[in-house]
């Protein structure tokens, strides 16, 4: 149904060899743990990715499992993984599918590892400051917990609520405390993972080592299609001593930008920064009538008490001088009330309506051009009726835009076919811009034939040589990153 997924390497298991399957699996795991249920298989047959929404709408599964497994142990997953790699099935991992671009839809059948089971804080390490934790804890969970003991990990994804620490080290996700903190590829110390042939290795916990390439860090945003992670090592930080909030709304998008730019200069890693153009900015903070037909930027500093003053200090220096117009603390507390809030794409999909979201990264010297290029390629595309970007993860070299749009597919149209034409006209875009075309959210289905323009063809081939060499028989997550 759709050209999203490419069944002519999909292979059919017998009826016969599904029985068989079945009872190897009940060998390595409890019974209870495996499933070839039908209501389960359709529970799989999907993530975040607003393409699965539109398959549930039209009642269609174009990719099911064959059988989904829950693992409690690295053993049972090592030991799954060997049963698939011998009988040559596809094996796909799974957090908890809040992925939006598809990495997790078994595009080709075979075996769910869902790896909820596999939860737990295993050790905090106060002196260290690190926390040894099983991957498939919920975020929020991890956070809270950490946050009882007086600690935080500082990794907030919008999706914190639904997703799960293998799933985000998986797609290299950032957080919505990522300036200060770092994203999740920064917060990773060490892992343990299982390897296609079912093998497992462990990096070792020290925090720098100069011993050849890491390979632990092949794993960091492979999208499981190079192992399944079962254990991480992960910084945290005490709990901050204090917060300042502190809002102000600029003339337009590039003062917002500058800015930025100059505070991340002075080497000051707010923990929040956001900057909205004007269509967010009335969307998102219409309550506070300085930010009107402005764009607005909030900060919020955190940490040591006399560190995160001085800070206020020197970052509200640098927006006065760009003619900011103070907005204090109102638009900030909003912004923490509604952080969690997201309910466009399900409230609008059932109307035909397509409303989605785009993030990518750029340098500074190129990021209004690239900005405004995306903005105006998205808009060509018959259908859309806006595209708006805000700005939420920051360095000294540049930037992360987020873009939404939001459309109908013109009459004769199919919505798929729409969609995919505003995501392309995206992504070439960014390319020709100079940027990436993924910050957070990785490649998946959505962005999969994109990715040998991004790497260039020498560097796609060479991913495909490690791929091809670490999972011979592409077992793991197979048609995911145009593998
Ligand atoms: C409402 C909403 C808000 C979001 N906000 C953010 C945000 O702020 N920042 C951000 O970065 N992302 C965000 N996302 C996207 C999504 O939450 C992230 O991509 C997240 O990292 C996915 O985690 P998950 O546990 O749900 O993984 P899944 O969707 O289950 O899997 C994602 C990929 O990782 C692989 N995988 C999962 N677990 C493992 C493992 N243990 N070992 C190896 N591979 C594995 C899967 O095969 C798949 O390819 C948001 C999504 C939603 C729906």
């Amino acid at each position: 149904m759709t050209k999203l997924i490419d069944y002519s390497k999909k292979e059919e298991i017998s009826q016969q060899k599904k029985r068989e399957l079945f009872e190897k699996l009940c060998d390595v795991l409890p019974s209870k743990n495996v499933s070839d249920e039908e209501i389960d298989k359709i529970a799989y047959s999907k993530d975040y990715c607003l393409i699965t929404l539109r398959w549930i709408l039209e009642g269609v599964t174009p990719a099911t499992p064959d059988f989904i497994v829950w693992p409690e142990n690295t053993e049972q997953v090592s030991g799954v993984v060997k049963l698939a790699n011998i009988e040559e099935i596809p094996v796909i991992p799974f957090g908890e599918g809040s992925g939006v671009v598809g990495g997790a839809i078994p595009t080709r059948g075979g075996i769910i590892i869902d790896i909820k089971k596999m939860d737990k804080i295993l050790e905090i390490n106060d002196k260290n400051l690190e926390v040894r934790v099983q991957p498939g804890i919920n975020l929020m969970n991890l956070e809270r917990m950490l946050n009882k003991e007086g600690y935080t990990m500082g990794h907030s994804p919008q999706s914190i609520y639904c997703s799960a620490l293998g799933g985000n080290i998986s797609t290299r996700a950032a957080g919505q405390f990522s300036t200060k903190y770092g994203k999740i590829d920064d917060m990773v110390i060490s892992l343990e993972c299982v390897l296609p042939t079912g093998e497992i290795i462990r990096s070792k916990n020290v925090p720098k080592s100069s011993t050849g390439p890491s390979i632990e860090r092949l794993f960091i945003g492979a999208e499981g299609t190079l192992g399944i992670i079962t254990e991480a090592t992960m910084k945290i930080w005490p709990y901050p001593e204090k917060k300042t909030l502190m809002s102000y709304a600029f003339e337009n998008l590039e003062d917002g930008l500058e800015v930025i730019r100059k505070i991340m200069r002075k080497m000051i890693f707010p923990a929040v920064i956001r900057l909205y153009d004007e269509i967010e900015t009335s969307r998102h903070f219409y309550q506070t009538p300085e930010a009107k037909k402005r764009c607005m930027l909030i900060l919020v500093m955190e940490g040591d008490e006399d560190l995160v003053d001085l800070e206020e200090k020197v970052s509200k220096k640098i927006c006065e001088d760009y003619r900011g117009i103070a907005c204090r603390e109102e638009p900030v507390n909003h912004w923490f009330e509604t952080r969690f809030n997201v309910k466009e794409a399900s409230d609008f999909a059932p109307l035909d309506i397509i409303f989605d979201t785009i993030e990518v990264s750029v340098n500074w010297d190129k990021s209004l051009n690239l900005c405004n290029s995306m903005i105006s390629a998205m808009k060509a595309v018959n259908g859309v009726l806006f595209a708006s970007v805000h700005a939420s993860h920051f360095y000294p070299q540049g930037v992360c835009f987020y873009f939404t749009f939001g459309g109908a597919a013109p009459g004769g149209v199919k919505p798929e076919e729409f969609y995919m034409s505003v995501w392309n006209a995206a992504m070439k875009s960014c390319i020709d811009a100079g940027g990436s075309i993924s910050h957070h959210h990785g490649i998946g289905i959505i962005r999969s034939q994109w990715l040998k323009e991004e790497l260039g063809k020498e560097g796609f081939d060479a991913l495909k040589r490690i791929k091809g060499s670490i999972d011979p028989k592409n077992i793991m997550n197979p048609g995911k990153m145009g593998m």
